[in-house]
């Protein structure tokens, strides 16, 4: 990583990411657990901002072109909502070295 990458925002080094986007998600949630859920995990522990909640129906908004496939929201909910997968072959961020 170069120097000036450090003064980067979160938002800026993420948009220098490629994808291959599918037209269906990998990633699924049970949105009537998530309708129980306090704690909304994974809206914070995305490192890609991925999962929001809508304000009014409080469903679950699933962002999941810009999954990094971290696997780090499969683990960290709380009510074992999230249905994770990764992309099918050729789809998904790309990795450099991959
Ligand atoms: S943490 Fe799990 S249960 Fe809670 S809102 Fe997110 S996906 Fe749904
Ligand atoms: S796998 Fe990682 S990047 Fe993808 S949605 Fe989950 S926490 Fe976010």
């Amino acid at each position: 990583m170069k120097k000036e990458d450090n003064k980067k925002s979160i938002q800026d080094k993420l948009n220098t990411i490629k994808y291959n986007c599918d037209s269906k998600t990998h990633l699924k949630v049970e949105q009537k657990k998530c309708l129980k859920c306090r704690e909304k995990t994974c809206t914070f522990i995305c490192p890609a901002n991925v999962y929001s909640t809508d304000e009014e129906s409080g469903y679950t908004i699933v962002q999941y072109e810009n999954c990094l496939e971290c696997g780090a929201c499969k683990i960290a909910c709380p009510k074992d909502a999230i249905d994770w997968d990764y992309p099918d072959a050729g789809y998904g961020v790309i990795y450099k070295n991959s």
